[in-house]
């Protein structure tokens, strides 16, 4: 080609016609090669793919579930997920993919089948699901973003208001942009907000695109090839050390860790002989001995700790039987276990049959449960085939377990979430707890319920999926019922041990002093002189929930939030529990000068301060989000009860997560009634779940148990039916009232929320909504309604709630005008910054 574009030569008639030749022959190849395109999936609440079109030199490269650099919007930059290759040139002008970010796919096909099941099911977007799904390392975008740093949980409590709403938003979402933080505080300069939390640490700041996942490495040493032959080390290595004592200690050092077969770490070296790196680096120049980087894994090494299994009781193995059986039907399995029944061995055999195929294993757990004992407990017997999988772990780690699931067989004990890793070959999946409400996101959108998607996933890797309860969700139940599950169950406790005996005290009669009646505080003292500990349940936290003024009626509420704030002793804190506003606590009374102000209601700490009155030589431990927000503070609160160095551990609903401990011999529910009157078709049923789950932390191991119930409402049904674990009896009522007002399971629910800083608008919108809806669905659409929060983080919110019958192709169309009325809403002047979210299956 030389010469063929210089300007020289371009008049030259041979050349020019040589030219048109070869672009012609270019063309004429491009329409019998037409250009490769792909459909990407981008991380962001956009429409499900956009094409892009593929290099000529990125073609052979390019495949499904790879990781491609490609341009969005005006400049930004972002990792999409390459999931379709085609010719088919969209009508649109499409862009050039600009790097190619993977050699080998990051997502299995089967998990992405789930994502669109998702996306589809739960109304959102398909980049939704994805951005939930993938650990931050693995997305990226040219966007500065902010985590949390790693000084966050010591500098939180001294940080002002601002710097603290944005320490809390980083915390609890991992990542933040910039924008974010400017729509969280309401202002547009956070830069030096920023500066100084990066400066304390509590933030870390990024903004590359190929800032991603960087293994974890460590200096080890090894020895040069010609000291080792066959895997043997040659004996006469000492000879050319034996004139320095310190070299000779050092090759002895690592000749010891050479025989295990491990890399050997310079570390271990210097610290194990005592030498310097010096010694090392001499070692080195005389040839002995090379360094070189070995990657390792941030993911804890249990191998060294394996136990012996359990012998499985015979209840034990006649379920393993049975599902055994089952396996081939591909039916989910409802285990209904009293507690302490013994699921978690049925469990741990199960996993150990699957492993044996050469599957692998998901074992979902609310969130909370996982930080705790069960991680302990599985380790023991299942040492390194295990990783853990949830939200406090670190990014890092989170891609360690993302690129190990793409590969190996494996256990992932996993929160939630766990149900979007990229399992290659699934063989079984474990839904423990499964009545339990975190199973469901709520906010944001994927707002879906991981048990349901977990029997999605299982029918698409045709694996056992097994879910377990002592209070199976009414739903479950009634699937069983109707034959839609196997059930199984073992309404013993493992041992022989009875139910604990479980009463009911009326706060009407008898002697109370503040919330605590004298025969809960007599068997408290009985407990600890013989030896076993006290669980006071009660579900709020704080102090008290209401601070008024006893003349005019004054409450302090939330500057932001259409809520009363609650007072907070330790902290001496009015505080907000739906944003993280707070102040100091008023001293007189703001509306009219009155110097009377008094506490309503009460909570946790309260309870804590009134046992530690009345009971001044027991060790009073507390366990709620303001003792137990971070996975430290929680596993020493366990430990330390473990141990028997506390006498009385009172705690919100997280004491009721699976915990076990042998010597609890008492449970006291302080207020029966706070559970049983909440506006929500899902309250009794809650409470009866709650309670039969706090009762049964007691007496677990040693002896019958004791649960004392206080109530002042000591007729409700749902009280008798936990004093008699009449799970049955509760669920026949429960089912009846559900059938009557046609709620779940009898019809599927759609709560759509309109939110907006305007009352109006927001109103306007969910009327607009509600009437387009109407005009299709009738009477099985509500009114626009406020919920009884109606204004949170200065948004205000009214709902629509829909009830459908349980028809796919109703579902289908309603949400396809779901989607429609959400539009033209939006599409309304002044609309454009409504937010409105659809939660399906709230
Ligand atoms: P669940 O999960 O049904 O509440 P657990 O699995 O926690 O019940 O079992 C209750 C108690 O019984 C635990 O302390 C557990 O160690 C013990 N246990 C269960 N199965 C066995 C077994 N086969 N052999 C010995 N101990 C068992
Ligand atoms: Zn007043
Ligand atoms: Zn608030």
């Amino acid at each position: 080609m030389n010469g063929v574009f210089s300007g020289t030569q371009v008049d030259s008639g041979v050349k020019c016609l040589d030219l048109n030749t070869i672009l012609t022959a270019i063309r004429v190849l491009k329409i019998l090669m037409p250009a490769l395109f792909v459909d990407v999936v981008i991380p962001l609440a956009v429409k499900d793919t956009y094409t892009y079109q593929v290099p000529s030199h990125f073609e052979k490269q390019i495949k499904f579930g790879i990781r491609l650099e490609v341009p969005f919007g005006k400049k930004k930059l972002y990792s999409g997920l390459a999931i379709k290759l085609h010719h088919n040139k969209p009508t649109y002008p499409t862009r050039m993919i600009l790097s190619v970010i993977d050699e080998e796919p990051v997502i299995t096909t089967i998990q992405l089948d789930l994502w669109q099941w998702m996306s589809s099911y739960y109304l959102c977007d398909l980049g939704e699901v994805m951005f939930a799904a993938m650990p931050s390392k693995l997305k990226l975008q040219s966007e500065t973003r902010i985590t949390p740093g790693k000084l966050l949980d010591d500098h939180i409590f001294e940080l002002n208001d601002q710097e603290y709403m944005v320490a809390e938003a980083v915390s609890i979402q991992k990542e933040i942009t910039i924008d974010q933080i400017r729509s969280i505080l309401d202002i547009k300069t956070v830069y030096p907000i920023i500066r100084k939390l990066l400066e304390l640490e509590v933030i870390e700041v990024y903004e590359e695109l190929d800032d991603h996942f960087k293994p974890k490495t460590v200096t080890a040493v090894r020895l040069c090839p010609a000291y080792q032959v066959g895997g043997e080390y040659q004996k006469d290595i000492f000879e050319l050390v034996k004139n320095s004592d310190h070299q000779t200690r050092a090759m002895l050092a690592i000749i010891q860790q050479y025989k295990q077969g491990r890399y050997i770490s310079q570390a271990d070296v210097v610290r194990q002989a005592d030498v310097t790196h010096s010694v090392i680096s001499a070692l080195e120049k005389k040839g002995i001995i090379e360094r070189y980087e070995e990657t390792i894994s941030r993911l804890p090494d249990f191998a060294d700790e394996l136990e012996d299994i359990d012998q499985l009781s015979d209840e034990q193995k006649s379920i393993i039987d049975e599902i055994g059986k089952i396996e081939a039907i591909e039916k989910p399995v409802l285990l209904h276990g009293v507690t302490g029944s013994g699921k978690t061995r049925i469990y741990v055999e199960l996993i150990i049959n699957t492993l044996a195929k050469g599957k692998q294993v998901l074992y979902l757990l609310p969130e909370i449960a996982l930080t705790t004992q069960i991680v302990q407990r599985l380790m023991k017997v299942l040492g390194d085939h295990l990783m853990v999988y949830h939200s406090r772990i670190n990014d890092n780690a989170r891609v360690e377990v993302w690129q190990k699931v793409l590969g190996f067989p494996k256990v992932v004990l996993a929160a939630r979430s766990g149900i979007l890793l990229p399992f290659s070959d699934l063989g079984l999946i474990i839904v423990d707890e499964e009545h339990d409400p975190s199973y469901k996101q709520d906010e944001p959108n994927p707002r879906y319920q991981a048990r349901d998607s977990a029997i999605v996933l299982a029918a698409r890797h045709r694996a056992l999926i097994v879910l377990g309860s002592a209070t199976p969700s009414v739903e479950s139940f009634y699937n069983a019922h109707r034959g839609k599950y196997h059930y199984l169950s073992l309404s013993e406790r493992f041992g022989k041990i009875k139910m604990p005996e479980i009463l009911l005290i009326d706060m009407k009669k008898g002697s109370i002093t503040g919330h605590l009646s004298a025969d809960l505080v007599e068997e408290m003292k009985v407990m600890k002189a013989e030896g076993f500990q006290t669980i006071l349940f009660q579900n709020r936290r704080g102090f008290a929930p209401i601070l008024m003024c006893s003349v005019c009626g004054w409450t302090a509420a939330c500057k932001n939030c259409d809520t009363s704030l609650t007072y907070h002793q330790y902290s001496s804190q009015m505080r907000c529990h739906f944003c993280s506003y707070y102040e100091s606590p008023a001293i007189v009374c703001p509306a009219c000068g009155n110097h009377e102000l008094t506490l309503k209601g009460f909570g946790t700490e309260m309870i804590e301060d009134e046992v530690k009155i009345l009971l001044p030589d027991f060790n009073v431990g507390r366990m709620d989000l303001d003792t137990a927000r971070g996975k430290k503070q929680l596993e020493k609160l366990i430990y330390e009860f473990e141990i028997g160095q506390i006498d009385v551990l009172i705690g919100t609903q997280m004491i009721s997560k699976g915990l076990d401990f042998e010597k609890v011999g008492l449970v006291g529910i302080i207020s029966a009634d706070h559970l049983l009157h909440f506006p929500d078709f899902r309250a009794a049923e809650r409470a009866f779940q709650l309670m039969t789950q706090v009762a049964g932390r007691s007496g677990r191991k040693h002896r019958q148990g004791r649960v004392l119930i206080q109530a002042l409402h000591v007729s409700h049904p749902v009280l008798s039916e936990v004093i008699q674990g009449n799970y049955t009896g509760f669920y026949n009522r429960e089912i009846g009232e559900r059938r009557s007002f046609g709620f779940p399971p009898f019809s599927r629910m759609i709560v759509i929320t309109t939110k907006h800083v305007h009352a109006a608008k927001t109103n306007t919108a969910a009327e607009n909504i509600s009437q387009y809806l109407r005009q299709r669905l009738g009477t099985r659409v509500s009114a626009a309604v406020k919920p009884s929060i109606a204004r949170i983080r200065n948004r205000y919110l009214c709902l629509v709630v829909i009830k459908l019958e349980k028809k796919a192709a109703l579902i289908l169309q309603t949400k396809q005008w779901i989607n429609e009325a959400v539009l033209l809403v939006r599409k309304q002047k002044g609309f454009s910054t409504l937010q409105v979210s659809i939660n399906v299956d709230p």
